[in-house]
């Protein structure tokens, strides 16, 4: 058998199609929403960064970056955001990964304004995913979800694993499936016998950072696989799930190509519901 390639490209042709929709029915005197990226001196960074100013620039949203030295310490970290909270040309502040050695995941969702939380990575919008109430939930594993629903993929009463529990892919990821009534297995790195457990996944999300881990082995046949995993080896892009997969598979969301593009798409999906542009039971836009 081998697998439909659930490719991005049309997803975020979607999602481009319904942001520009919205963005047509603002009033002439409002201008565009505007995202700020803290971005760090580091090339998979500022890879991603030029990702969404082609997208934003496509979709005239307003971008701009803010250069993050390793050196900004807390206290300098925490007045950068004060200034960017008050700051009423800012609607969006996107801070990317890695974060300066000085400033924790945790200082970062404490400091983080809500109201201003692209990426669902403060305490208030992490809680509110937590509680099955989420408003904004980080654009990776939203995107998957998102990719899943375009594809016709059901997600509810199946058996959903997820390797991986990094406060910005697998957690919310697995939040995210229990809200859409998905049975959720979380694999970490202390998880004994992971093919065990792959292997009874009716739907199978991979965010572990280990290139090919997943191999065909692992996969039940018939299986949906989406890979979220982004190494760079020799210069390419290389994901967490071994292309051999896709012959036990019958889905495959590969890497590059799968869930990539359709992250900076819900990231400007993310931007609108911030600017007041879409209504809370648009996380899922197109759900019935
Ligand atoms: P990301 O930001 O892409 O989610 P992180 O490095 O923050 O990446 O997190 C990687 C996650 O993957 C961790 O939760 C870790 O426990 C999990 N992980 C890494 N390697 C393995 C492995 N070999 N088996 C199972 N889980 C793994």
């Amino acid at each position: 058998m081998a697998a439909r390639i659930l490719s991005g490209r049309p997803v975020v042709e979607s999602l481009h199609a319904r942001i520009q929709q919205v963005l047509a029915r603002r009033a002439p005197h409002q201008g565009p929403p505007t995202l700020t990226v803290l971005l760090p001196n580091d090339p998979s960074a500022q890879a991603y960064a030029r990702a969404i100013r082609k997208q934003f620039t496509t979709l005239r949203l307003d971008y701009c970056t803010v250069d993050i030295d390793d050196t900004l310490d807390e206290s300098r970290f925490a007045i950068l955001l004060k200034r960017l909270a008050e700051d009423e040309s800012v609607t969006g502040i996107l801070a990317l990964q890695p974060l300066p050695k000085g400033v924790s995941r945790r200082s970062l969702a404490r400091l983080m304004p809500p109201t201003k939380d692209v990426d669902g990575v403060s305490f208030e919008q992490q809680g509110r995913l937590a509680i099955g109430s989420p408003w904004i939930a980080p654009s990776t594993p939203l995107g998957g979800l998102i990719l899943l629903q375009h594809y016709g993929i059901e997600v509810a009463g199946r058996h959903a694993v997820v390797i991986g529990r990094s406060p910005v892919v697998g957690r919310p990821l697995a939040l995210l499936l229990l809200a859409r009534d998905a049975t959720v297995t979380i694999c970490h790195r202390r998880t004994p016998d992971l093919a065990k457990l792959t292997r009874q996944a009716d739907l199978l999300f991979v965010a572990a950072g280990q290139p090919h881990l997943v191999k065909p082995d692992m996969v039940a046949p018939g299986a949906v696989v989406i890979d979220f995993g982004v190494s760079v080896r020799d210069g390419r892009l290389i994901g967490d799930v071994d292309p051999a997969v896709a012959e036990v598979a019958s889905a495959l969301a590969p890497v590059p190509g799968g869930t990539g593009p359709v992250t900076t798409a819900v990231l400007a999906l993310n931007l609108l519901r911030l600017a007041g542009l879409l209504e809370e039971n648009d996380l899922f836009p197109g759900a019935p």
